[in-house]
């Protein structure tokens, strides 16, 4: 099977590059890492920050190299109080909590011809439940709300929990989920968390990024060896 493997930043994805022998390809102005594992093809990238960049590398993952599937990997920040720095979660689904056409009518994260929600592939969240089962590890189930902010402050966050009923907040599960969903790829969507998205959220970032990065593709490589 090709999988495409899809972080948004460096710190996402370099541990994965140094695990897979691979050869990189430069395309709309982005590097694919293509490796080969087991019986699998594997498309690695990391997109740049934010919802376009996302949909696209996820579209030309998808339509330029073949992939079949989309695993996303990455950092988070928690708006549900009990998620703490570390934690593990995999989106449900995901909303865009910045797209607002609300003066028309609509609902927040509601376009025409779209949806609010867009639900992950259940066959493969099943899949890394059991993963989780057999490592012992604690995944819990996430709505997540995207937008093009980093988030960090309380009114912001609140507002977001109450208007999506969000778990956790971060910049490209939905676009990716929105790419995806599109084109027809089933996807899974995995987060650790790395802040609490409130008042100098953007210092704990800063400290549990690459550790919490580091969790997340742990969990993606342990993965696609049950895939
Ligand atoms: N420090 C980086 C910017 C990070 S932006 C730089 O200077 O280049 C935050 C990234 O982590 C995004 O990819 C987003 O998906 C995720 N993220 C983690 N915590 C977040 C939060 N509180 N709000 C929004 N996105 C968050």
């Amino acid at each position: 099977m090709k999988i495409a493997i899809l972080g948004a930043m460096i710190e996402e994805i370099e541990p994965l590059l140094a695990l897979y022998e691979h050869e990189t390809v430069e395309f709309g102005g982005n590097k694919f890492y293509l490796a080969k594992h087991k019986n699998h093809e594997l498309i690695i990238a990391y997109s740049k920050i934010g919802k376009v960049n996302s949909a696209l590398t996820a579209a030309v993952m998808t339509l330029k190299f073949g992939a079949e599937i989309l695993l996303f990997t990455g950092v988070a920040g928690a708006v549900n109080e009990s998620l703490k720095i570390g934690d593990l979660v995999y989106a449900t689904k995901a909303a865009q909590h910045d797209l607002d056409i609300s003066a028309f009518g609509h609902p927040l994260g509601f376009v025409p011809g779209g949806k609010v929600f867009v639900e992950s592939d259940a066959k493969l969240n099943k899949i890394a439940l059991e993963v989780a089962a057999n490592l012992g590890v604690n995944l819990r189930p996430a709505v997540i709300a995207s937008g093009d902010q980093f988030i960090c402050d309380e009114a912001k966050k609140s507002w977001i929990k109450e208007n999506f009923s969000a778990d956790i907040v971060e910049m490209e599960g939905a676009s990716v989920a929105v790419a995806c969903d599109s084109l027809g790829i089933p996807f899974f969507i995995l987060r650790s968390i790395s802040d609490s998205a409130g008042e100098k959220a953007e210092f704990d970032f800063d400290e549990f990024l690459v550790e919490s990065a580091k969790i997340s593709l742990n969990f993606i490589s342990n993965l696609v060896e049950k895939l």
